[in-house]
């Protein structure tokens, strides 16, 4: 079994878990089964207690665990299936430890990060590799070479490295290299500085991936390789992309990422097979249509907390040959400046999940322009929540109707707690969580979408859809269209007479890959265009 180990330098946010990811699409494409993870050096047990303004979507897998949210990345762009061993925070390291020394398991012996921390890093590195099985592991460590806490996580693979034998393990480090304008150049500095940190603490890494804004030349080229002791090729270049995170694979091929990986790992491989990808990217620069949807939400001006849902309308677009213009709609600008003036226009309206008052009215009214003006609507999570309030309130007249998330006395309770969540007082991992089965109703549009009539979706919330209310909504043209196998939870919503509004109390966005669209965005995007074009795709 072979290992590639990523780390980052200079400074965060260059996209590691992207390059990860994009090398994973290539292992993948020359036959070899790859498997993928994060480590994330800092102390949450999780992702799932932190705010999206710190760390962006919480992204949550099949068996329920939440995390950061480049495994989002690894399932979009490879076709493995995470579970909650691909993510390990420096939290569960440090829990791990400490219930070891409670039960004695140290034997007596001073519990130090060296050697009991790093063995539990180099444990789960062991343990993924057991249980996928793979011909190649891909370990991504979070952070920026330099940082503190990132240290353990440094060592752990330095002698991970050493154990497996230099032939098995490959050092791939993501770098920058910054462009200053007034010198008009392309400046290497940084780039050596975080390889000497590197080598400081044992690691000479064999690859350099290095970001840019502009084309690496030859010569830099010679003088990081001289520099940082890496070999001429073995210096790549990647630059920020022009269209779509999707054409990172195909710039790295050209760049020949894969070969050299192969190579050094003595693993012969046929050249990567990327014709499907490539026809992704034809539509991804050149579609053959064109429409605006709007995403309803909280978080807009961060990128990152929405991260699956945008990723998955892309697919719907590519799906249909259809270029997305993603608007992203602040709820709160709804609330002050109404709906006409910030909705009209769009091709199709989503809102995401959520969590927390602030915002929720504006989401409301995008719901109620959607369903009033025809424009088709695809609520997730709490998306259905407010799809659900706002029937209640503008169609039965429940007056104040509401989620006693947001209202705990209200005198409409149409999304509430079930009993067993009432008493929950802890939050991490306490929430339903992960893929749960759900069956469709013959003939809505739902199981007409999917083409099914069981399904797997993940879920993250706590609340639901209030039975006690469910034949008022019957009546009036809400089709429940998706329930858990007993019956008893409501799992997808439509309306009768629009030309699409569905809304699922899943997150069918995490099930989304360039490759295989989810259905329920395919149908959205599809239902988007022919709303603004008047003709079917
Ligand atoms: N806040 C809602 C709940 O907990 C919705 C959560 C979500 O959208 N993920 O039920």
């Amino acid at each position: 079994m072979k290992f590639i180990f990523v780390t980052g330098g200079v400074v965060s946010s260059l996209g590691k878990g992207l390059t990860a990811a994009a090398l994973g699409t290539l292992l993948e494409n020359r036959g070899l089964k790859v498997a993928l993870q994060k480590f994330d050096p800092y102390l949450n047990v999780d992702p799932g207690t932190m705010s999206p303004y710190q760390h962006g979507e919480v992204y949550v897998l099949d068996d329920g665990a939440e995390t950061d949210l480049d495994l989002g990345h690894y399932e979009r762009f490879t076709n493995v299936k995470l579970t909650r061993i691909n993510n390990l925070t420096s939290g569960q390291v440090y829990q791990t430890v400490l219930n070891n020394e409670r039960e004695g398991k140290y034997l007596g012996k001073t519990v130090q990060v060296i050697p009991h921390v790093t063995d539990e890093i180099k444990n789960r590195i062991h343990l993924l590799a057991e249980q996928s099985n793979a011909d190649v592991v891909i370990t991504e460590i979070g952070g920026t070479t330099g940082d503190i806490e990132g240290l353990p996580f440094l060592e752990a693979i330095r002698e991970f490295a050493l154990e497996v034998g230099y032939n098995n393990a490959v050092f791939l480090h993501l770098t920058y290299v910054p462009f200053i304008k007034a010198a008009g150049e392309l400046k290497t500095k940084p780039t050596q500085q975080s390889v000497a940190k590197l080598r400081e603490i044992g690691i000479a890494p064999h690859i350099l991936v290095c970001r840019c804004e502009k084309p690496l030349d030859k010569e830099l080229r010679q003088k990081i390789s001289m520099f940082c002791n890496v070999p001429y090729e073995a210096v790549i270049e990647e630059q920020d992309v022009e269209h779509s995170i999707y054409e990172v694979p195909l710039m790295l091929q050209r760049e020949r990422l894969d070969d050299l990986v192969c190579r050094q790992l003595h693993l012969d491989t046929p050249l990567a097979n990327m014709t499907h990808w490539q026809e992704i990217i034809r539509k991804l620069i050149a579609p053959r249509h064109r429409v605006r949807v709007g995403v309803v939400g909280k978080y807009i001006e961060l990128n990152d907390a929405y991260k699956s849902v945008y990723e998955a309308i892309i697919h719907g677009g590519v799906a249909n040959d259809c270029g997305v213009e993603l608007v992203k709609v602040d709820a709160e600008d709804i609330e002050r400046d109404g709906t006409e003036k910030i909705l009209k226009g769009l091709g199709g309206i989503l809102v995401p999940g959520g969590f927390g008052e602030r915002g929720v009215l504006g989401k409301i009214m995008a719901a109620q322009y959607a369903r009033e003006n025809k424009v088709p609507y695809l609520g997730l999570c709490l998306g259905m929540q407010i799809a659900t309030i706002e029937f209640a309130r503008n169609v039965l007249k429940l007056e104040k109707a509401h989620s006693t998330e947001f209202d705990p006395n209200t005198a409409h309770p149409v999304i509430a707690l079930l009993d067993g969540q009432t008493k929950v007082t802890k939050k991490g991992g306490t929430m339903r969580l992960g893929a749960q089965p759900c069956q469709l109703v013959m003939g809505t549009k739902a199981a007409q979408l999917y083409g099914a009539f069981v399904v797997n979706e993940r879920h993250r919330h706590r609340y639901e859809f209030n039975n006690a209310y469910r034949e008022r909504f019957e009546k009036a043209g809400v089709v429940f269209s998706g329930f858990t196998p007993d019956g008893k939870l409501v799992e997808v919503i439509e309306l009768a007479n629009h030309p699409f509004f569905i809304a699922s109390q899943f997150h069918p966005e995490f099930h989304s890959k360039p490759h295989q669209p989810h259905p329920l965005f395919k149908g959205f995007i599809a239902a988007a265009h022919q709303q603004i074009h008047h003709k079917p795709l």
